[in-house]
């Protein structure tokens, strides 16, 4: 068989007839072939285990699983123009964990925060977090100083998400440092005035010390 060519197929120089690949069986060598580039490489009859489909492939192709259309997985989350709602949410965390020149690549990629591995492929994404989302839910971090994955990311509403990240707020005070749900606990102010206080644009002092207003009569 001559089987022998300057490609960068781990295929160089071997006899495929009888290997399964990708649910790709290669029954025998189809002679060569030349690439639109110029290149000549082995082709190979195939067979779509899948499918049943008859297929003339090159080895490198076989190897990365390109051969036959049913190989794909079809998700329909991505069609052009009409994005579903996971979809974008998914393009979202890729773009605000990989993209060091995105808006927000401070408070992400620059501060460390990543995407797992897994979650680099849609689909994965979709399994983990698909079934449990509702429309108007939001993806939300668990841990704010750890990045996207399964174990630190749950869907929140919009209020829940927010509440979070005025959580995440350090206030200071005499010294001591601590988030708001904590500062509450030790002062006995509710959160929820301490993070209108926040937003009233208080300082940390005040936010802390006012008296809470209490009506009596
Ligand atoms: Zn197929």
């Amino acid at each position: 068989m001559p089987v022998k060519l300057n490609t960068q197929s781990q295929f160089i120089g071997k006899d495929l007839s009888g290997v399964t690949f990708h649910h790709i069986e290669i029954i025998s060598y189809a002679g060569m072939f030349t690439k639109p580039c110029g290149a000549k490489v082995p082709y190979w009859n195939c067979i779509c285990k899948k499918c049943n489909a008859p297929k003339i492939a090159s080895g490198s192709n076989i190897k990365l699983g390109k051969v036959c259309k049913c190989n794909r997985i079809k998700h329909g989350h991505s069609k052009r123009g009409n994005w579903s709602a996971l979809y974008q949410c998914w393009s979202g965390i890729i773009q605000r964990s990989t993209n060091k020149r995105s808006t927000f690549a401070k408070r992400y990629v620059l501060r460390g925060i990543g995407v797992c591995r897994r979650w680099l492929k849609f689909e994965n994404f979709l399994a983990d977090m698909g079934p449990t989302w509702r429309k108007g839910l939001t993806i939300d971090r668990i841990n704010n100083n750890k990045g996207y994955c399964k174990s630190n990311c749950k869907w929140s509403t919009r209020m829940e998400q927010s509440h979070n990240r005025e959580n995440n707020i350090m206030l200071k005070l005499k010294g001591e440092v601590h988030c708001v749900s904590e500062w509450s606990r030790l002062l006995g102010i509710h959160a929820n005035t301490i993070r209108a206080r926040i937003r009233r644009g208080l300082s940390h002092e005040d936010t802390l010390t006012r008296p809470i207003r209490r009506i009596t009569d």
